[in-house]
């Protein structure tokens, strides 16, 4: 067989001292970098084989097995999000506190009592432990949980009023997300939505007026991801329960997120709570996991016994379970919130969202001095907002301080685009708000231990990023990534996003 050095390829050691592959050796490990530069020489080896013209200089050999490198690359990996967003359902929503971590990779790493009662010996419900933390935070009668909000919504339909009607107002026939809309929740539940009132108004009597011998629930959905604002009316959920109760009917409250009480944090704007709920005497109460408790994606449910009772008797219920790792990551996330204040700093949600303006200010000064200094980027501090996202909390955007730095290519048009692209596909992937010709980076959803990590992906697009090709598609269209799919709020209109 033919030398590699008469073929005129260069050796492993030669090809692993490119940059390109020198700055990959810290972050994927010299075994993957190897293994990358090997598949790429044996790859030319074919190639020399079959008579192609290859280029086969180190610099060559080093990009080849860099891409190759990239594409063996987990499907699913950590991003820094710099977008502000806090709930950014694109970016896996909330991220969990310590706590929660720890107890996920001590149930994923080995067996745990899931669905056995240790005291008896015999096959419990896996729901059990959960519904009584659950039980012993709201005071709810039961509890059980679901694999999300929208799964829970359509479990209490069915399990509740298939085949039969539900009152719902018409102003809170909400869309969340795209994929989650009432009618169409509707529909796969086999409950009949029998729409009340008008967008704006919606009386008391109009519920009333609907009530006949179909009807099986009210429904009372929160506007999660919008507010009407001028003339509005609408029934206290007090109202609804009795209205309901009275006619021997189920009075339902989905309130989308979780805030468990008023005055308790995360403090956002008009949630509404799990304790305003079940005081009203709903029968049911349904809420997210990760939106606004901080917690895993789950959807949970509150309530009567009897209301409970009937969902985990459906065979959706099955269909719909959690798995073992959920349930110790809500466990933990549940434990901490039980705390109420002391918890908000341990809960990573709340405590970005108490993050106060001063302090982020003074982190990103400091951010913004370093790629001046250091790579001599034009960096500058602007006000602007971050979102809490993840359908909640619409109009309560947080005041913070963004770091807005001019693309550093020379490309004439899009280089904002092209530069924030080139962080999007690093590692650590980096994902900011691009607007204005501005890329901006708000670090209240960048955790202080990953500032380090963000710089780095920085320092690593200014120094190594090839210019851009021209014929590589940039987004233009949309300021924060992902966000045509889900609620979080677009915030490339001027009059958001505080940028002059
Ligand atoms: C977000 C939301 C849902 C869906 O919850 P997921 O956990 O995203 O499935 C349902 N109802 C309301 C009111 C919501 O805000």
């Amino acid at each position: 067989m033919e030398s590699d050095a008469r073929r005129g390829l260069p050796p492993v050691s030669a090809v692993l001292e490119h940059e390109l592959l020198v700055e990959s050796l810290p972050v994927r490990g010299r075994l993957a970098v190897r293994r990358a530069v090997r598949t790429a020489l044996a790859e030319l080896r074919r190639g020399l084989k079959e008579g192609k013209a290859v280029p086969t200089d180190p610099a060559s050999v080093a990009r080849r097995s860099r891409e190759l490198l990239d594409q063996e690359r987990a499907a699913l990996r950590p991003v820094i999000n710099a977008t502000g967003v806090l709930l950014h359902t694109g970016l896996g929503r909330a991220p969990l506190a310590r706590e929660a971590v720890a107890a996920v990779a001590q149930v994923a790493s080995g067996y745990c009592n899931l669905e056995l009662d240790l005291d008896a010996g015999a096959r419990g419900r896996r729901t059990a432990g959960i519904a009584q933390v659950l039980r012993e935070l709201t005071g709810a009668a039961a509890a059980t949980v679901v694999n999300n909000n929208a799964g829970a919504t359509v479990l209490a339909l069915r399990a509740l009023a298939a085949g039969r009607e539900v009152v719902v107002s018409r102003g809170q026939l909400v869309e969340i997300g795209g994929s989650f809309r009432l009618p169409e929740i509707f529909e796969v539940s086999g409950a009949r939505l029998r729409e009340v009132g008008t967008t704006n108004k919606t009386r008391l009597s109009d519920y009333q007026r609907a009530l006949g011998p179909e009807t099986a629930a009210i429904l009372r959905v929160h506007r999660s991801n919008f507010r009407i604002v001028g003339f509005t009316e609408d029934p206290a959920l007090p109202e609804l329960v009795q209205l309901a109760h009275a006619h021997g009917l189920w009075a339902i409250d989905d309130i989308g997120s979780g805030a468990l009480r008023p005055g308790c944090p995360p403090r956002v704007g008009d949630e509404p709570t799990v304790a305003e709920g079940l005081a009203a005497g709903a029968d049911l109460v349904l809420f997210s996991g990760d939106k606004l408790l901080g917690g895993p994606q789950c959807g949970i449910l509150v309530g009567s016994r009897e209301a409970i009772g009937r969902i985990e008797a459906d065979p959706l219920m099955r269909a719909l379970r959690v798995d073992k790792m959920t349930l110790a990551a809500l466990e933990a996330t549940l434990r901490l919130a039980a705390d109420g204040e002391p918890a908000a700093g341990r809960i990573p949600l709340w405590s970005m969202i108490a993050t106060e303006l001063p302090v982020l200010a003074a982190r990103a000064e400091q951010l913004a001095a370093t790629l001046r200094a250091e790579l001599g980027l034009n960096a500058t501090i602007v006000p602007g907002e971050s979102f809490v996202g993840g359908g909640s909390a619409p109009i309560h955007a947080l005041p913070t301080a963004v770091v807005a730095v001019a693309a550093p290519f020379p490309t004439p048009h899009d280089s904002e685009a092209a530069w924030a692209k080139a962080l999007r596909r690093g590692e650590p992937a980096v994902v900011p708000r691009v607007q204005g010709g501005l890329v901006l980076f708000d670090l209240r959803t960048v955790a202080p231990d990953q500032e380090p990590y963000l710089l780095d992906a920085i320092r690593r697009v200014c120094h190594h990023q090839d210019a851009p090709r021209s014929s590589d598609p940039v987004r233009t269209s949309s300021s924060v990534p992902g966000d045509s799919r889900s609620d979080e709020p677009r915030t490339n209109s001027p009059d958001r996003s505080g940028i002059p």
